[in-house]
């Protein structure tokens, strides 16, 4: 290659390698060079929400799928670096949730340092590996002040990274008014966005997430980037909830679905199979991203390891339980392929 050429070249690998836009390996032009991008994270970069579609840089519909990790407190063996690899390139997940267990023992009220050392274990093996990571305030009551200092330490800590998400509230129970749940997000939103004014804020709503039809009626305006969160449980939560998610989309309400399973609420029962690939159809004819509960091991259905499984993976499907293997090749089936 003569001198000239390989600087052209180089120039070319250098400007391409600098663009935003990753090249797809099927390029129209068979003369330019190919180039795939080596994970999620670099080819879709900074999330937005456009409309009710949570969109990637290019302006381009993306649906996250993955796991959450069970709660910190009572699962943090699984909070490691080794197993969000694995779920990235093993599993295939695009987004791991980081459930920060904010009330009983050794929960944030208690013990801040060990809920943030689980939650940045997660979130920077996450951008270690090219994948999203969800920052769960995983509670079930509001506890304002100490939300907006742990959400104001995470934000100062990641603002530049487009890997992450943060989930104010994971679950809001069903005493909680709307009303109530809305200026507690608010302030939430206004404090991060002091800080971080683009990364995707997701919202909670009474009833463990499901009453989008109160927030339907009085949605938070003013704010960029933020949807609000809806969980089910594909045996106890059937068509009415789709029902009530589809009515609240079209009022304008982008949802992203931050938790789901396949069994009954409580986490255990049998798994409903056929009400499960209804939801899966649902969220996948909706571009709605969903994100699977959980990273544990405890004798109950929606547990994916069994106590066998080591803390780290890779895990045949000798140590997965049933929804876990769902899970795996649902997730490997469906997201790309880096
Ligand atoms: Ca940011």
């Amino acid at each position: 290659m003569k001198t000239t050429n390989l600087i052209i070249s180089l120039l070319l690998i250098f400007v391409l390698g600098a663009n935003t836009a990753c090249k797809n390996s099927n390029s129209k032009n068979n003369k330019e060079p190919e180039i795939t991008c080596s994970n999620p994270v670099s080819k879709h970069g900074q999330l937005c929400v456009d409309g009710i579609k949570l969109v990637d840089k290019n302006g381009e519909a993306i649906m996250l799928r993955g796991v959450s990790f069970g709660w910190s407190i009572w699962w943090a063996q699984f909070y490691n670096q080794d197993a969000v690899k694995t779920f990235a390139q093993d599993w295939n997940c695009n987004v791991v949730r980081a459930a920060m267990g904010v009330e009983h023992d050794n929960g944030y009220l208690q013990n801040p340092a060990f809920g943030e050392e689980c939650v940045t274990t997660i979130v920077d093996a996450a951008i270690e590996n090219g994948i999203y990571a969800i920052i769960d305030f995983h509670s079930h009551g509001i506890y304002l002040e100490q939300a907006k200092t742990f959400f104001t330490r995470m934000a100062t800590k990641y603002k530049d990274y487009p890997n992450v998400i943060y989930e104010i509230y994971n679950e809001p129970l069903n005493t909680h008014t709307w009303s109530e749940v809305k200026a507690y997000s608010e302030e939430l939103i206004n404090t991060i966005r002091a800080i971080d004014q683009n990364n995707v804020i997701l919202v909670g709503c009474p009833s463990w997430d499901q009453d989008l039809h109160l927030v339907a009626a009085d949605p938070i305006v003013g704010q960029t980037n933020i949807m609000y969160t809806m969980h089910f449980y594909a045996a106890t939560h059937k068509q009415w909830l789709r029902d009530r998610c589809d009515a609240a989309m079209k009022e304008g309400i982008p949802i992203f679905v931050s938790e789901c399973a396949s069994m009954e609420a409580t986490g255990d029962g049998p798994i409903d199979h056929v009400e499960w690939t209804e939801f899966v159809n649902w969220m996948e004819n909706n571009d709605i991203s969903w994100v699977c509960w959980s990273v544990s091991a405890k004798d109950e259905t929606c547990s994916m390891m069994t106590a066998q499984a080591n803390f780290t993976g890779p895990w045949e499907n000798d140590v997965l339980k049933e929804w876990g293997i769902m899970v795996k090749e649902a997730i490997g089936e469906k997201n790309e392929k880096y």
